[in-house]
């Protein structure tokens, strides 16, 4: 067993966008590509971002135990960690990163115990998150209703998590990210 980096969040708080940066860094890094029932977004392309499956395929998997953890993030969009990702990326020898919500981030963090570290990731405030999922210009009003409404519950649990990484100015959530990582990967 190899080591792993959970980063969960509402849907705007800027995981994504913190991860693709740490990649760069990081060359152990190994990205977990979770399995989605939503359309792609923007530029997303499938392998690379999420395995988009339908719905009915999404149910098949789940049944034939596919799935480490798997979430109804939004009603009838669900989301799952494949057990084939967290193989093929530590037969690579590499440490996994996660992105997942932050039931799943708990549940990993649950799975892997002391090998993961989990990464609560927080706006600097509710506002600015909206404004971050409006300006993002991925999402439909109904679809960023939903990120929101679900955010509030998702922000409480940000104390069962290892560490919290406020996301205000980008360069610096980095930055420290890095370090906290830094830390856990040489312990
Ligand atoms: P998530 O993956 O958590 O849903 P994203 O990484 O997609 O969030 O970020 C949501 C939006 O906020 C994107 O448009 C991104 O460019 C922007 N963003 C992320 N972090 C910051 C930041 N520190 N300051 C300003 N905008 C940010
Ligand atoms: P999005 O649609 O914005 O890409 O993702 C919506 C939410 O689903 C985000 O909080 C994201 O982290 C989460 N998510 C993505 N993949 C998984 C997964 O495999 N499991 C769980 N539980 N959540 C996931």
């Amino acid at each position: 067993m190899g080591k792993a980096i959970l980063f969960s969040a509402p849907s705007g708080c800027g995981k994504t966008t913190i991860i693709k940066e740490l990649m760069q860094y990081f060359d152990c890094f190994g990205f977990s590509i979770s399995a989605t029932s939503r359309a792609p977004r923007g530029d997303e392309r499938d392998g690379v971002d999420y395995h988009f499956i339908s719905h009915d395929e999404f149910r098949r998997r789940a049944e034939a135990g596919s799935f480490i953890e798997w979430e109804e993030v939004y009603p009838g969009t669900c989301y799952g960690t494949l057990k084939s990702e967290v193989e093929r990326i530590w037969d690579e020898g590499k440490v996994i990163v996660f992105d997942v919500d932050v039931n799943g981030g708990r549940n990993l963090k649950r799975h892997f115990g002391d090998q993961a570290l989990s990464i609560f990731v927080m706006p600097p405030s509710v506002e600015v998150l909206e404004q971050r999922l409006r300006s993002r210009g991925t999402d439909s009003e109904e679809a960023i209703v939903k990120r929101l409404g679900r955010s509030a519950e998702e922000l409480k649990q940000a104390p069962h998590f290892d560490v919290t990484i406020v996301n205000d100015d980008l360069r610096r959530a980095v930055d420290e990210t890095r370090q906290v990582i830094e830390k856990f990967l040489n312990e």
